[in-house]
């Protein structure tokens, strides 16, 4: 009998760096792909405040990445059918349609949280029950999973550091890139030709990308390379990334990496490989490490997320003792539409609602506001985060969260950032407030932070009325004045000299691998 491979494409949509893709074509006689868009993903609602799972941007860039592999594997001879459904339901119609003609083998790559998982054994037991075969594989991470200096997940440690270290002692490298396959076999006879969802499908129109977004680009595996060769080779961003990551404004200073990496068209891999190559050739030692060390933060929340379970997605995080959120709903409201009177959380949070991005800083402080100055539930801001993101990553964005809002895997207890300090060192000059609340544009510096700080005549001549056209604030944490007042002092002797704020993604390491 004749073997038939069935690629089961999840968070791995490339065909570089794909192992599973290798094993398929290497070890069938026939290679079907296929992938799901499956409606518990998309269009089902978060397990709080029942946002749609999967909102216009990322769905919009899930179908121009779909639609891209798609292209490559046509080129190869080969081609991706596409499903609107569940895994489950469409692997019972095609081990239905193939298990007498052939020897089936399902395969696909690991997924962490307990909806993947769950869908995962579905499929092994529906695999069981009619003599197919699986064949699993790990692909998300930088580090693989076998290699790290633990025997078993729970193991790992919860402090990053420890982590870095004990990879650095022990020498743990990346694997190395697999290769693409030199030659795809064919699609079985008889495979239906399926068509890849539109917007319109999912009942949006006119998704266009915002003239101020920091994230032009599109999905897909080519434009993923695309931008890793131009941000590495072309511009020689990876030198600067360390001066220019925490920067809000402009595409060129952080990577964009991380749509890419969240649906597995860009293989992190394949970032550290291209960065290490650029180390040697330019002789520029070291240019890549602080992007490397970025993608152990990556590799560190997934691990944490094996280690924990659903754990994770629980109102205490990590921790043993029960926390008491606060649910007030008016109050998220203003958070979430960026209406809360406080420019540099409703700048962020403007932008993240109309482009579907957000900077790691600006996620840090809206994070922090919402947790720590309004006390409300993490996982309110978790799951419109889930909704929105562009890059959403299961456990990149419960990781995180759970780590600002103090119940994760943070050394520091409380941490606590100041709103009013992080806008005056990451948006001196304000323009960043001035894009996403043009309401604002014409107040002077020195209260451009803290409009409810200034005069009445100031207001008038900005043409600001608060509670008008701009909201009073609906919180007011006591530093915050002190720090505004200390702005305007520093502005007036013209001695502002920038310090930075909470940095806590970002200690310097004692040694350098
Ligand atoms: C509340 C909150 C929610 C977040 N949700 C997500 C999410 O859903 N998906 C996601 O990819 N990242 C998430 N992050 C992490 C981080 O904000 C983004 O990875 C980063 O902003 C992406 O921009 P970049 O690719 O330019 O990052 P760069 O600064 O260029 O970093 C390079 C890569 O390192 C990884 N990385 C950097 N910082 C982190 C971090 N703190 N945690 C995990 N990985 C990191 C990303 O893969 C990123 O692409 C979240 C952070 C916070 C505070």
């Amino acid at each position: 009998m004749k073997r038939l491979g069935i690629v089961w494409f999840r968070n791995d949509l490339r065909l570089h760096d794909n192992e599973l893709l290798a094993w398929a074509h290497a070890n069938n006689d026939y290679v079907n792909h296929m992938h799901c868009f499956d409606p518990r993903q998309i269009t089902d609602k978060t397990y709080k405040c029942d946002f749609v799972k999967c909102d216009k941007y990322r769905l919009k860039f899930l179908i121009e990445t779909i639609e891209n592999l798609n292209t490559s594997l046509i080129s190869n001879g080969s081609g991706l059918l596409t499903y609107r459904d569940t895994p489950e339901n469409v692997f019972k119609q095609l081990i239905q349609q193939y298990k007498d003609k052939f020897e089936i083998s399902i395969g696909f790559h690991q997924e962490v949280t307990q909806e993947e998982t769950d869908v995962e054994k579905a499929i092994r037991q529906l695999a069981r029950d009619n003599n197919v075969h699986v064949k699993e594989f790990w692909t998300t991470t930088l580090y693989h999973p076998d290699d790290l200096p633990y025997n078993n997940p729970k193991a790992f440690p919860d402090v990053f550091t420890q982590f870095r270290v004990a990879l650095e002692k022990q020498n743990v490298r990346p694997r190395s890139l697999t290769n693409i396959p030199d030659k795809f076999k064919p699609l079985p006879d008889g495979s239906i030709v399926t068509f890849i969802p539109a917007l319109a499908d999912y009942g949006y129109s006119n998704v266009t990308v915002h003239s101020s977004s920091v994230f032009p680009f599109t999905g897909g595996e080519s434009s993923a390379l695309a931008h890793l060769h131009s941000y590495i080779w072309e511009k020689n961003l990876a030198k600067s990334y360390k001066q220019t990551r925490n920067s809000l404004t402009g595409c060129e200073n952080s990577t964009k990496f991380s749509p890419w990496l969240a649906n597995g068209s860009l293989s992190p891999r394949k970032i550290c490989v291209e960065l290490k190559k650029y180390e040697n050739e330019q002789g520029a030692a070291d240019a890549g490490y602080w992007i490397i060390f970025e993608l152990l933060w990556r590799d560190f929340f997934k691990f944490t997320a094996l280690k924990y379970g659903a754990r994770l997605f629980y109102g205490r995080g990590l921790k043993s003792n029960p926390y008491d959120w606060k649910h007030d709903l008016q109050q998220f409201e203003a958070w979430r539409t960026g209406t809360t009177g406080v420019p540099f959380v409703d700048a962020n949070m403007r932008e993240f609602m109309n482009t579907g991005w957000m900077s790691n800083r600006g996620r840090q402080n809206v994070a922090s506001f919402l947790t720590k100055d309004l006390s409300i539930d993490w996982r309110y801001g978790a799951v419109w985060f889930e909704s929105i993101l562009i890059d959403h990553d299961v456990c990149s964005n419960y990781g995180n969260w759970v780590y600002v809002a103090g119940i994760g895997n943070d050394p520091r207890e409380n941490r606590h950032f100041n709103m009013i300090k992080q806008a005056f060192d990451y948006d001196s000059s304000g323009e960043f407030v001035r894009t996403w609340c043009p309401e604002l544009a014409r107040l002077p510096n020195e209260y451009i932070h803290t409009p409810w700080l200034a005069p009445s005549h100031i207001l008038k001549d900005a043409a600001v009325e608060l509670g008008v056209n701009y909201p009073r604030p609906i919180i007011v944490v006591p530093q915050w004045n002190q720090q505004s007042q200390n702005w305007r002092t520093s502005l007036q002797n013209q001695h502002h000299t920038q310090q930075r704020g909470i940095d806590f993604y970002f200690k310097k390491p004692e040694k350098r691998h």
